[in-house]
């Protein structure tokens, strides 16, 4: 009889573990409270990244702090009470601003990301949802040329990692995008980066190969997890799952049911936001835009355009602030042309964040048969793929296909 797996939530995480489980061979159920796919997933910017390798907490971060310490910017936002209540977790955060943890950061993210977008691009086709799939790769721009010198620090750190990348001229972004307006100095394209059109079909669809094969889908509460025999999960309806192991991809939860064990897991979360609007009458965006200046993203979904917003630090289940998502849209807006918003009210979701910025992949140290797979941060869409596979291996007691050691739970005193 083949062994059975419980996957603890159902965002892009989960389902990627629960499909890579299942091919293993592993009689598989994903449980989550809504339809899987349902928070952070539903709403991110559908970029799947291979050179997202520069984390938030990197040297360049020390020298904004003053200026995002103001709590103006449109890119970062965090409520004080919010700050100080877990003054730890930032100061242990902003620790990890040196160029050797930066470096060690980058090479560990380069190596799940590259493993993650091959294995998306064979589980789109296998999906046959190849037309959510674009190849223009991932554009960032600059309006002012002294945010692209800055940028250039971080250019480093992508050549270091091996990330291929391209830059262009003022006069060059117009042939890129000819739907953008020609504000911005430099741009820089990176290559070989990928994206899709809609996150949550994409889930939809990758649920769906993963039912066609026999799995289990249980839309449910997770209320109590124990080990006994194995493991057993306990669900609000009072329905009660005995499984053989357990992987928690609980994305911005987590930390909370780790808890349960007794885990202290050094995880905040960071909030971001977006909202549709109509094209502009202007062509078409080809790909997701990082206006670095604007502190926002377009990213072209099968919708319209989805501006999503940078970072807000607040607590977890604190009523949505649209301070951000406002001032992205109006600038967008006036900027770029787009028209007005599609859906009635804007979406919010939860990136989870471990204090080094790197996700937590591994055998939870205390209990046997039971896997942390969270903590994804601002690419989880693009590391799902990779990380179930790394998962999978554990569960199988194989190698993992990457060097897995920087993303060790042991890495901290949990
Ligand atoms: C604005 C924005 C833009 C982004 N853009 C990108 C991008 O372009 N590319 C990229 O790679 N990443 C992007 N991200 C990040 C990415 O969306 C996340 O890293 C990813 O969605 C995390 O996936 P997850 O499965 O870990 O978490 P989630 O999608 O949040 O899934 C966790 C699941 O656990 C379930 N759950 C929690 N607790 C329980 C419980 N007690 N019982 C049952 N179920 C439970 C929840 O219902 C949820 O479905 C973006 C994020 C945001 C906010």
């Amino acid at each position: 009889m083949s062994k059975k797996v419980a996957i603890l939530g159902g965002g892009i995480v989960g389902v990627c573990a629960a499909l890579e489980a299942q091919k293993a061979g592993f009689d598989v159920v994903l449980i989550d409270r809504k339809k899987p796919g349902r928070e952070t997933s539903f709403g991110n910017a559908g970029v799947l990244s291979e050179s997202s390798v520069v984390v938030l907490n990197n040297p360049g971060l020390i020298k904004a702090l003053p200026q995002l310490l103001k709590n103006t910017s449109v890119g970062f936002r965090y409520s004080p009470w919010f700050a100080f209540k877990n003054l730890g977790w930032f100061l242990k955060f902003l620790s990890y601003c040196t160029p050797k943890k930066t470096r060690h950061a980058a090479h560990a993210l380069r190596a799940l990301m590259v493993i993650s977008l091959d294995r998306h691009k064979a589980l789109i086709k296998e999906a046959k949802v190849d037309d959510l799939l674009r190849y223009q790769g991932w554009l960032k721009i600059f309006r002012k040329a002294s945010s692209f010198e800055k940028f250039k620090a971080e250019m480093k750190i992508m050549d270091d990692a091996g990330v291929r990348y391209s830059v262009y001229d003022r006069s060059q972004i117009r042939q890129l995008e000819p739907g953008l307006k020609p504000i911005y100095d430099h741009a820089v394209l990176v290559d070989d980066t990928c994206g899709v059109s809609n996150p949550a079909k994409l889930t939809d669809a990758y649920v769906e190969l993963f039912l066609a094969a026999g799995g289990q889908v249980i839309e449910d509460s997770i209320t109590g997890l124990a080990q006994q025999d194995g493991w057993q999960v306990d669900l609000k309806s009072g329905q009660q799952i005995n499984v053989d192991q357990v992987v928690l991809a609980a994305g911005a939860w987590s930390a909370e049911i780790a808890s349960w064990l007794g885990y202290r897991i050094p995880m905040l979360w960071e909030r971001g936001y977006h909202r549709h609007l109509e094209p502009a009458d202007a062509p078409a965006l080809k790909r997701a835009i990082h206006d670095v200046d604007g502190g926002f993203v377009m990213a072209p979904m099968q919708t319209g355009v989805r501006i999503t917003t940078g970072v807000e630090m607040r607590d977890r289940d604190a009523p949505p602030n649209y301070t951000q998502l406002d001032a992205s849209i109006s600038d967008a807006r006036k900027n770029h042309g787009f028209g007005d918003p599609v859906d009635a009210e804007p979406w919010m979701g939860r990136r989870p964040t471990l204090v080094d910025s790197l996700p937590m992949l591994g055998a939870a140290p205390r209990h046997d048969g039971l896997y942390f797979n969270f903590g994804h941060q601002h690419i989880g869409l693009s590391m799902g793929p990779g990380s179930g596979q790394v998962i999978t291996a554990l569960l199988k007691n194989e190698t993992p296909p990457i060097d897995i050691a920087p993303f060790a739970p042991e890495r901290f005193p949990i």
